[in-house]
């Protein structure tokens, strides 16, 4: 094992080349990032406005975030460690008639090959997957060019967080397969705030994605960051 793939959870990528298959049906496992996407992809726009910027989504799976980027006109890399994830992307893209870079790469190793080259850079529910998300977040650093926008999203570790994610959306709705998150690797926003500052990145926003069990809906909440949350940073000029 080379330095760059310690940070890689095999069971991890395991669990979503198994679902890869399903990543575009909008009424499967994956329905939750379908259902979100309008909200993150708006977030990202309003804040770093995408249109003729690079744009790298590190764990991008099969490019759902990729692909709202590119139709709003960024120029789209993805990464992702899953093989089955990046060929999904590779097919739904044709189908799209949208053009993106997929590679199968590391956040880390890229970083080493492609420092300061990205706009924007996106890192979305994935942080929570892997061994070390701290690493990450400094390659984030690393990948953006000065003055560039950084995006993360992930989920907050408490009780409710818990109860949404795991009871209910795993064992109760049965929404995702049991064991598609752990709890212990939820982020609290003040964990990953720290890393951001220690990577040298100033916060910008952190935003909550609310559930409405009537609308059966997500919107944004700036006041609500107890379960999913987007967090914009910026690389330091
Ligand atoms: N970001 C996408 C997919 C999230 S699912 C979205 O929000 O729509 C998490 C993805 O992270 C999976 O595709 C998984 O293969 C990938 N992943 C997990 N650990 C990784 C790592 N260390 N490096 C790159 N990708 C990883």
């Amino acid at each position: 094992m080379t330095a760059h793939t310690e940070n890689v959870d095999p069971n991890e990528i395991a669990k979503f080349e198994r679902m890869a298959n399903r990543w575009w049906d909008t009424e499967g496992e994956f329905k939750p990032l379908h259902d979100i996407n309008p909200i993150r992809s708006n977030y990202i726009d309003q804040r770093a406005s995408v249109a003729d910027k690079s744009l790298l989504d590190i764990g991008c799976g099969g490019g759902i975030l990729c692909e709202a980027m590119a139709q709003r006109g960024a120029l789209v890399s993805g990464i992702d460690m899953g093989k089955a994830p990046l060929e999904i992307a590779n097919l739904h893209k044709l189908e799209s008639g949208l053009e993106i870079d997929y590679q199968q790469s590391t956040a880390e190793e890229l970083a080493e090959k492609k420092a300061s080259a990205f706009d924007i850079v996106t890192c979305l529910e994935m942080l929570e997957h892997v061994p070390n998300p701290q690493a990450i977040v400094e390659s984030c650093a690393k990948l953006a060019k000065p003055g560039g926008d950084i995006f993360f999203s992930t989920i907050n570790r408490n009780p409710k967080s818990y109860a949404m994610t795991i009871l209910g959306a795993e064992y109760l709705l049965k929404l995702l397969p049991k064991g598609t998150h752990e709890y212990k690797n939820f982020i609290r926003p003040s964990e990953l705030s720290m890393w951001l500052r220690n990577a040298g990145l100033e916060i910008m926003d952190i935003s909550g994605i609310s559930y409405n069990p009537l609308s059966r809906s997500f919107y944004l909440n700036p006041n609500d960051v107890d379960v999913n949350y987007l967090v914009h940073a910026k690389a330091n000029c």
